[in-house]
């Protein structure tokens, strides 16, 4: 087991990605906050962590509000005494081409990705600097690298997500905190396919052709990436040993996008 003494917060983790990882830190040991909206999914999650015999509390969290950010950290560090591994998953999508997208469409994704990584890392570092070790996770994309069309503000925010790790590895190596992205391919979990059918709508094409041609087009092989590999990745970065990596992206998607 990697992660035995740690605690670990993940947000959005009541469902996808966040789930798969949280569930895979649990069972290497880590006691595992599942910080979600639903916070009856988050309950679920933890359910499914205890009864693997592993650590995990649900908090209800909207990553934008500032105050249940702040108060979710602080329950977790009264309960467990520290904050090792913070991973700012949260994340929406919205189908929209750039110019019939609304202001308020374009700050609720930029808020939910780039606001909510902002204070999940001020409240983590705040802990992580008392402790003098940490590490931070950020859930990127392949769109932290490339552009789709339809996905302006998710595109930017993902984007976006790479300055504040690489700011947050800058800053953070005196006080002994890592800080990395991750960078997947699709995935098959409900914010991707809720978009199939939206973008089928968009472009005038069927589901297959969006999945087949537009979505896994330009991986080597055809084929989704999955939550087992997301998990596998979100393990290796958070118990790795030094501060040799850091300040990373990594790629998660057969192939499609190559650095
Ligand atoms: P998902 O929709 O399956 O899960 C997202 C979770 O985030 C849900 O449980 C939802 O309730 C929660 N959430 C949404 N808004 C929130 C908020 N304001 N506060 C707290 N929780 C909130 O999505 P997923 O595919 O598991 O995505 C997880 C992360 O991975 C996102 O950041 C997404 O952009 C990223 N990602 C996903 C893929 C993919 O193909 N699925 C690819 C690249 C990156």
């Amino acid at each position: 087991m990697q992660l035995i003494d740690k605690s670990a917060l993940i947000t959005g983790a009541a469902g996808g990605i966040g789930r798969a990882i949280a569930e895979r830190y649990a069972r290497e040991g880590a006691r595992v906050a599942v910080a979600d909206l639903d916070l009856a999914a988050a309950e679920a999650t933890v359910e499914t962590i205890r009864r693997g015999g592993g650590q995990a509390m649900a908090l209800a969290m909207d990553v934008t509000d500032e105050a249940a950010v702040n108060a979710g950290v602080e329950r977790m560090v009264a309960e467990w005494g520290s904050l090792d591994i913070a991973i700012a998953n949260a994340g929406i999508q919205h189908i929209e081409p750039v110019h019939t997208l609304s202001f308020a469409d374009w700050r609720k994704v930029m808020a939910v990705h780039l606001d909510g990584a902002f204070l999940v890392t001020s409240a983590a570092l705040r802990q992580m600097y008392r402790q003098h070790s940490g590490c931070m996770i950020y859930m990127g994309s392949v769109h932290s690298k490339l552009a789709s069309p339809l996905k302006a503000p998710y595109v930017a925010a993902k984007h976006g997500l790479v300055g504040l790790c690489r700011t947050v590895a800058k800053e953070g190596a005196a006080h002994g905190v890592r800080s990395n992205l991750i960078c997947p391919g699709f995935v098959r979990t409900p914010l991707v396919d809720r978009q199939i059918p939206e973008q089928a709508k968009a472009l005038g094409i069927s589901e297959e052709a969006v999945i087949r041609d537009v979505m896994l087009k330009d991986t080597i092989d055809g084929e989704f990436t999955t939550l087992e590999d997301i998990a596998e990745v979100a393990l290796h970065l958070a118990a790795f040993p030094t501060a040799a990596l850091t300040g990373q992206s990594m790629v998660v998607s057969h192939g499609w996008y190559m650095q």
